[in-house]
């Protein structure tokens, strides 16, 4: 993990030790985000990847505002997910041509938005072209497109599939060249998207796929007009367990660069070539702090009860789509070094046995006032957690 930060036995976030940020915010749980990780996080990126390859953050992976600040000064684009994501993305500095907005089911509203904020709106149907047309009909400003295409492969190793098969996302790169014969000027289209998985930590199938995604690009932008835009997903995964092995980016940067050079620059000069990624940028750099409030022994079983759950951090409980359920890393935050003493089940406080945040965990002896610590809770954390449920009050949010 990228956690290494301590200072006294403490965690530190930011260069704080976390009991002095938790005296600092005044409660807990809360979740707290490395600033100086991400940009590190960035930096390592870019030193892998060609020169060409611009990068875009997925803000559903983690939309708060002043990390999307942070992170517009870093990355070349946002690619947003709703109209709220796509206002705080327009909120910072980044250019709204440097925005793209997918995801099946825009609303008219939400379509309106963007074509009037010359956001790329990266269509998901045939219906929802026709849709953009008529609205750029309608207010003399017309749509900035690009073609989300559902490939006809499929990403192996990914945690999540998003393309290949039938899909709710993306039109079929069968019926691809119908739409694009049909395209008219009162569109300005852009070019393409495919985005075919998620959480892969292999590089070699990130590397096939990027390879294939770039040969179905290709064979489109010959029956479609000039093609500017290339999106070519991202997928990158993080390790949640000690049996992930952290991505390679190496082989991944010299696919990259070769694809580009040999394929991809000769045949489409001058394209915007972007990766998309949200986990990999942000998951590593934000972690989800809570407080030890009970301590209770049921039948041979210890069990360390925290005031959080999975109400802020879903992922972490194994209830977030995973099909095998295993422990996040997670750490006595205050007393970080200390040998493990014992097996404990750390849950959370709502009324559910689906809240259990560490199964058997090896921690050093838990009291009750500790600081729970658990890690990779940047991204799909606190936004992707039902956080209704139960009625706790929401936790605080710090990019330190
Ligand atoms: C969610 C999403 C991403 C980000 O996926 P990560 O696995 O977090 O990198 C990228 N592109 C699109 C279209 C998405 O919907």
């Amino acid at each position: 993990m990228t956690w290494q930060g301590r200072r006294d036995g403490q965690l530190t976030v930011g260069g704080i030790p976390v009991e002095r940020l938790a005296a600092r915010i005044g409660s807990t749980p809360f979740f707290a985000y490395d600033r100086d990780l991400v940009t590190r996080r960035v930096a390592a990126l870019r030193a892998a990847l060609p020169a060409g390859i611009q990068l875009s953050y997925a803000v559903k992976a983690n939309p708060m505002p002043a990390l999307l600040q942070h992170l517009s000064g870093l990355v070349d684009g946002f690619d947003v997910a709703s109209a709220q994501e796509m206002r705080h993305a327009l909120d910072t500095p980044t250019h709204a041509g440097r925005i793209s907005f997918a995801g099946p089911g825009k609303t008219v509203e939400e379509l309106s938005q963007a074509i009037a904020a010359g956001v790329t709106v990266e269509l998901e149907s045939e219906t929802e072209l026709a849709r953009a047309r008529a609205i750029s009909a309608a207010t003399g400003v017309p749509a900035r497109i690009a073609l989300r295409v559902n490939p006809d492969f499929t990403v192996r190793g990914s945690g999540m599939r998003l393309g290949g098969g039938p899909r709710q996302f993306g039109i079929d790169a069968e019926r691809v060249p119908k739409v694009l014969a049909g395209l008219g000027d009162d569109v300005d289209f852009q070019g393409f998207h495919v985005f075919a998985g998620s959480q892969n930590l292999r590089a070699d199938d990130i590397c096939e796929a990027q390879r294939r995604t770039v040969d179905l690009i290709l064979e489109l932008a010959d029956l479609s007009p000039p093609v500017r835009y290339v999106n070519l997903g991202g997928g990158f995964g993080i390790p949640y367990s000690r049996r992930d092995s952290p991505l390679d980016l190496e082989p991944i940067g010299d696919n990259l660069a070769r694809l580009m050079r040999e394929r991809v620059v000769p045949r489409l000069p001058g394209a915007r070539v972007v990766i998309e990624l949200g986990r990999y940028l942000v998951g590593e750099a934000g972690v989800y702090i809570t407080r030890v409030v009970d301590r209770k022994e049921s039948r041979g079983t210890t069990f360390v009860v925290v005031d959080g759950g999975l109400h802020h951090q879903l992922a972490a409980s194994g209830n977030f789509g995973q099909v095998i359920r295993r422990n996040y890393p997670m750490a006595v935050a205050n007393r970080l070094g200390e040998a493990p003493d014992e097996p404990v089940n750390v849950v959370g406080c709502l009324c559910t046995p689906l809240d259990l945040l560490g199964d058997r965990v090896e921690l050093p002896r838990v009291e009750i006032g500790d600081l729970i610590a658990l890690f990779q809770a940047g991204a799909y954390g606190l936004t992707a957690s039902p956080t209704g449920f139960l009625s706790h009050p929401a936790p605080v949010e710090v990019l330190v």
